[in-house]
């Protein structure tokens, strides 16, 4: 059909390419991100609401837009800032970036901020000839810098070429300069010979339609390769207020034009008409004015305009959204297939009304919805992320006929079973029983979850209320598998029958087995990660129940022998062999450097943008139990999809919190005059070593060890006292986690469990960017031991560094009451508002603490399992009783203790 002389593609892409040739049918460019062009757009802008900013261009990309036009050029708006801003969310969000962008400004900063944030290939729109050939061929050659494509404004020193002689002018000279002077290719260049408005009633007026439709035929036959574009809603702009004549106008106008050459416009994709279903007597006078065919055209389409005013328009159109049509049970189960809580309350509501009860809706649709759900999870065909999503979709629907419930004393919805979850009493972490929670729930489990640090008569209070069917109890830090114990005791002497679900980073197979279910008749159950939760608890609550509780019993009593064995056979060396062994490390020929300041610094608020660029990514795929290193793990073929979404999701969190400032950050840190003393380290309140601040307990390997390698302890790596060598010892407190507790109030308030949890997952990411670039910091700077250190991100996840951060409560030193030592230290409290737990955890949850050792040979170890006689020394030089200290060091203990 068309004729066209064969031309280059116009290669673009966002997410996705997009080319253009000869070939191609015409090309829509979403126009509604722009504030000139609508008034709806602009108010959100200028509000600040980005986020329904950013639906706006969604919209358009579901209504078929396959570039966006984006323009701030708004006198109240710094359009530069706006710019960025909108554009460095809208890469975050892969459906509407998958594609290409127009930047659309007539201020050239303005395109220059924001080519410097688009991926993929753009077209910028627009330079020209207005002020004269220099600009013009400068921007030019920025553009090929940028490798953007460009539209090119028909435009001159004289101003816009209204007549198809001038337009013909100045696109030749214009391609001529680009082609000739810049090597701009020439695919590349897309003209915009300038659509002006028809039917003012000015008779110069009527021709531009024509013009325009004329000059788009003469550039694709005449200027080799390069494309033409356009605004069309100028066309009918004498006509705003009566949309569904201006649609009639556009669609008459864009036949034409196409069939002139016409390859993009920039329209409103969602409201087009098609020529052949036009209203035959509006599209015959609509035609005339388009077309310029008779003098009284303007006047015969005014006389009928009238009557077209208010009719149409509003129906979705083209928008890709099929399954809207559905019957209303079908619309709730894909919402919560796919995750869209979009349209949930209104589909909720239309449920409601249809059903005899409101129970029924949660009973039927919706809980049919989340059974697909948790078998897709189940047969790894979703991922945690996406149930989550399913999950905030459930609330939201729920949310809507709890009050219509109520109203009706329906009673509660039928479920599995009801459980009752929390983090054990000194315990603050809870992002692991939040998933586990959320995929209960999806699976039809009742959750009742009552937080952190909950103690353990209020659990069973809780549970003996509620009459759950199954307790679950969670735990990040050591000291709480004891908490775990007792709470197990408890059961057995307030005579429970209820199950019992261990779970969290600490919690293991084996300490379970050990600990945990001796002290408790019924099942206690292990649950390693969220995606067996299910499993378990359905078993629990099925008529199996004893059967595999029998199995269960039988499978920890076997681990029980084995792990005991395993303690007895292994072999310690008595403390002071160990002690004789210690690192012999060579203190005569090393100078330990001193550190810039000695005594105490802070950071109220250590800005974001810093830490953003630091985080290590990896663990927080694997909070969402999607494994794998970063950033590879984004192209698996399993999980790389899921992977991406999340991330694209973090990232836009990031970029809002940094711009809005919603999460704080603060750090102390120190360094003190330090000497070793045996296996302790002393702290002195000046250099002059002449009075002792603080000693600091450390602990030493006893297991066998190879031959040559020394029993380890941290305190070998300051220089001892007897040395008389000056060395110095740093210590830190950082938090991430300030103004968190608001931001998830606020997602949990719209039932999003979703955000809920990657706000505190990318709290926990930001603490410990934090802990790492304020130690690549003291490196550089605040120690200045490794000034020249250029490592990027990646090394320094690696710790390719020299010197060490040991946290207390890790491997090399799982004492966590150290930790109460480094708050004196610091003044930790006072200073950043960072507190300690009975159990010594931090809080706010998202934070992290430790000593900075310099040593060039100082590393991480694992500590293993100590004998009885270095606890009652450590006892003593702690000044606790030996009980207390085998309680808080319970699995390092390499006997079994009395009592
Ligand atoms: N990039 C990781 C870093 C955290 S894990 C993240 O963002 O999650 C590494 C930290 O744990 C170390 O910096 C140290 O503070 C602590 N750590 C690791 N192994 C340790 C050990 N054996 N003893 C004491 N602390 C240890």
């Amino acid at each position: 059909m068309n004729t066209f002389p064969p031309c280059r593609p116009l290669r673009l892409s966002g997410l996705e390419p997009l080319v253009i040739d000869h070939r191609s049918l015409f090309v829509n460019i979403g126009e509604r991100t722009n504030v000139t062009g609508s008034k709806a757009f602009a108010r959100l802008i200028l509000n600040g609401d980005y986020v329904r900013a950013l639906e706006v261009a969604r919209q358009q990309v579901e209504n078929g837009a396959q570039l966006i036009d984006i323009n701030m050029d708004e006198a109240m708006l710094d359009s530069r800032a706006a710019m960025v801003r909108f554009l460095n969310l809208l890469a975050a969000e892969p459906d509407i970036a998958r594609v290409p962008l127009m930047l659309d400004s007539s201020k050239w900063e303005v395109i220059e901020a924001g080519l410097q944030c688009v991926q993929g290939k753009c077209i910028v729109n627009s330079i020209s000839l207005k002020e004269g050939e220099g600009p013009f061929l400068e921007h030019a050659r920025l553009l090929r810098r940028y490798g953007a494509a460009v539209v090119v404004m028909a435009f001159d020193e004289r101003g816009q070429a209204d007549t198809l002689a001038r337009k013909i002018e100045i696109c030749a000279r214009s391609y001529r300069l680009l082609v000739d002077k810049v090597g701009f290719p020439p695919e590349d260049i897309v003209f915009d010979p300038n659509i002006f408005a028809i039917a003012t009633g000015i008779e110069e007026h009527n021709n531009y339609a024509v013009d325009f439709i004329e000059a788009t035929r003469w550039i694709r036959h005449n200027l080799p390769h390069a494309k033409v574009s356009g605004g069309v809603s100028n066309v009918s702009f004498s006509f705003r207020g009566n949309e569904p004549v201006r649609e009639a106008i556009h669609t008459v106008f864009l036949y034409h034009a196409i069939r002139a050459g016409l390859n993009m416009a920039i329209v409103n994709a969602g409201q087009l008409g098609v020529y052949d279903e036009l209203d035959p007597l509006l599209r015959e006078r609509v035609e005339d004015v388009v077309l310029n065919r008779r003098p009284d055209a303007t006047e015969r389409l005014l006389e009928i305009a009238e009557r077209y005013r208010g009719q149409g328009g509003g129906e979705a159109r083209t928008e890709d959204l099929a399954w809207r049509s559905w019957p209303v049970a079908e619309r709730l189960k894909h919402a919560l297939v796919k995750g869209i809580d979009q349209y949930i309350v209104e589909d909720t509501e239309e449920a409601r009304r249809q059903a005899e009860r409101p129970l029924q809706v949660i009973e039927g649709p919706l809980m049919d919805g989340m059974n697909v759900v948790g078998d897709l999870f189940g047969e790894g065909k979703m991922f945690l992320p996406q149930v989550v999503k399913s999950a905030r979709v459930m609330k939201k629907a729920v949310a809507h006929l709890v009050p219509y419930i109520e109203a009706e004393k329906d009673g509660v919805a039928r479920s599995q079973g009801r459980i009752v979850m929390a983090t054990v009493k000194g315990d603050v972490h809870d992002i692991g029983k939040n998933i586990v929670g959320v995929v209960l729930a999806c699976n039809n489990f009742e959750v009742i979850d009552l937080g952190v640090m909950v103690p353990c008569e209020q659990i069973l209070a809780a549970a003996r209320e509620h009459q759950a069917d199954l307790i679950g109890l969670s735990g990040l830090i050591t000291p709480s598998l004891d908490e775990m114990v007792h709470v197990a005791k408890e059961m057995t002497r307030q005579g429970f029958d209820k199950p019992l679900l261990i779970g969290g980073a600490t919690t293991s197979l084996a300490h379970t087995a050990v600990k945990i279910d001796p002290e408790y008749a019924q099942p206690v159950v292990y649950v390693k990660d969220a995606s067996r939760a299910v499993g378990v608890a359905q078993q629990l609550v099925s008529d199996r129940r004893a059967e595999f509780t029998a199995r269960i019993k039988t499978d920890y009593a076997e681990k029980r022998a084995q792990h005991l064995g395993r303690q007895r056979r292994e072999v310690l060396r008595p403390l002071v062999e160990a002690r004789a062994n210690r690192a012999s490390l060579d203190w005569a020929g090393y100078t330990p450097p001193k550190p810039s300041f000695l005594g105490v610094r802070v950071f109220t608020d250590y800005p974001l943008t810093e830490l953003v660029e630091r985080i290590d990514w990896t663990p927080f795929f694997a909070t969402w139990e999607l494994p794998g290193r970063f950033p590879r793990l984004l192209d698996d073929p399993k999980v790389g999809a899921e992977a991406r979404r999340l991330y694209d999701d973090a990232c836009a969190w990031l970029e809002c919190l940094v711009a809005e400032g919603g999460l704080t950050a603060r750090a102390v840190f120190g360094f003190f005059p330090a000497n070793g003393v045996g296996d302790d380290i002393e702290l002195y309140t000046d250099d002059s070593r002449s009075q002792v601040l603080m000693t600091l307990h450390h602990l030493r390997q006893q297991g066998e060890r190879a031959p040559g390698k020394p029993h380890r302890c941290l305190a070998d790596w300051v220089a001892p006292r007897d040395s008389g060598i000056p060395d110095y010892l740093g210590a830190f407190a950082v938090s991430a986690g300030f103004g968190l507790e608001q931001l998830v109030a606020r997602a949990e308030a719209a039932h999003d469990d979703y955000q809920a949890i990657l706000l505190k997952a990318l709290a926990d990411r930001l603490a410990e960017a934090l802990a790492e670039r304020l130690h690549e910091r003291v490196r550089k700077e605040f120690w200045g031991y490794a000034a020249d250190e250029a490592l990027d991100n990646e090394a320094l996840i690696d710790e390719r560094y020299r010197g060490i951060r040991p946290a207390p409560g890790y491997p090399a030193c799982p004492d966590h009451t150290e930790k109460r030592s480094l708050w004196r230290l610091l003044a930790v409290e006072e200073r950043t508002g960072i507190r300690l737990t009975e159990s010594c955890a931090m809080w706010p949850a998202a934070a992290v603490s430790g000593w900075y050792f310099a040593h060039p040979e100082a590393r991480y170890f694992g500590l293993g399992r100590i004998g009885r006689d270095q606890v009652v020394d450590y006892a003593r030089r702690k000044g606790m009783s030996v009980a207390e200290v085998e309680r808080w060091l319970g699995p390092h203990l390499g006997y079994m203790p009395q009592g």
